[in-house]
């Protein structure tokens, strides 16, 4: 383990900066968000971003191809470039597991090439949450704030950051910064995380459980009478999916510019009416069938198909923004509290 005295914060961002592009939470009107950083910027001190970290590896738009055509000839212009490389700097446990979410689909036979890409070039310094809200529940998916994984786990206390390299990826940038840091035991890591395993047993949903749900439990609350009243007050926006660190669903649109054609991906909603729209129709016509989907997708179907792997990470971004606050946590008590069929 390495040890940074805090007055030397901004000397790690120029170093790291020197080598990678940094991206840190710095603090906006709207709240937290990913940046790059320049001297100048502070790292926030918000619990966690309004918008998570998949971003950078999954964008909100992209350009995948572009292409021109002529009659029956169709030229094909490869638009992909090779990705820089990029720390992503403060990501929270929650955040950091939601890439094992994601890698489990874009990583799968046949690998998006455009994620992998971005994921080679990507380094996390992940940092632990010395203060979890009232919304965050990631213990209930067997996530541990206090070790929050990635390449390179930090903590951070009043007067120092502490650094753990987990992977060879990590060890490298980390070596890079050795004239910056000097090597500690884990003695005040330990206390500092014996601290944040009080805090977090203290929350209020420290006791939600995620054991009635998982693989193999479609026919259990598939039809379950539930859903009525969990759905009707849903105002099909999408906020949830959006800003959560796990969804992943996508359109792919093509835009004549007149000069030739551009492929675009988009992120796409579960939530939406026109979400999987086909020429034969709406698979699923009610607000009830999307809104279904998209808890059954989090709590069994992602499951079923991934080794019992839940699709949500507790990040509680659905739980802070949904503006009729309705989210999963309402849903899992409901459904995993009722008398089962
Ligand atoms: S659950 Fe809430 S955030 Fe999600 S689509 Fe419905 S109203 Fe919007
Ligand atoms: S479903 Fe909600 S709590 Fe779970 S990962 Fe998505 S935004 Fe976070």
């Amino acid at each position: 383990m390495r040890k940074l005295s805090l007055d030397k914060l901004d000397a790690l961002f120029a170093a790291i900066s020197a080598t990678n592009t940094l991206y840190l939470p710095v603090d906006t009107k709207a709240g937290a968000r990913f940046e790059r950083w320049e001297s100048g910027k502070t790292l926030s001190t918000a619990l966690n971003t309004v918008r998570s970290a998949k971003d950078f590896f999954f964008p909100q738009t992209e350009n995948l191809m572009d292409f021109k055509v002529e009659g029956k000839s169709i030229e094909i212009i490869d638009t992909r470039t090779e990705s820089e490389d990029f720390v992503l700097f403060g990501v929270r446990a929650c955040d950091v597991k939601s890439f094992e979410v994601l890698d489990r689909v874009f990583l799968a036979d046949p690998v998006d090439t455009y994620y992998k890409n971005r994921r080679d070039h990507g380094v996390i310094f992940s940092m632990a949450c010395t203060r979890p809200v009232e919304s965050c529940f990631c213990g209930t998916f067997g996530i541990d704030a206090a070790n929050p994984g990635g390449d390179v786990a930090c903590h951070m206390t009043d007067d120092a950051l502490y650094l753990q390299a987990n992977t060879d990826k990590g060890q490298r940038v980390l070596d890079s910064l050795d004239s910056l840091t000097e090597a500690c035991t884990t003695e005040v890591v330990d206390e500092q995380n014996a601290l944040i395993r009080e805090r977090l047993a203290r929350l209020p949903l420290a006791d939600l459980s995620a054991e009635a749900f998982g693989s193999g439990k479609t026919a259990e609350y598939f039809d379950a009478p539930e859903w009525k009243q969990l759905s009707e007050s849903c105002l099909g926006c999408g906020t949830c999916t959006f800003v959560c660190p796990t969804c992943q669903c996508y359109d792919i649109k093509d835009f004549n510019t007149g000069h030739g054609v551009k492929r675009f991906r988009c992120w796409d909603s579960c939530m939406y009416s026109e979400f999987t729209k086909m020429s034969a129709g709406q698979p699923r016509l009610t607000q009830l069938e999307r809104f279904r989907q998209r808890f059954m997708h989090k709590l069994v179907y992602y499951p079923t198909n991934n080794d019992g792997l839940f699709s949500c990470v507790g990040c509680g971004r659905c739980v802070a923004k949904c503006p009729i606050h309705m989210n999963i946590v309402k849903v899992m008590k409901t459904l995993g509290g009722r008398e089962h069929a």
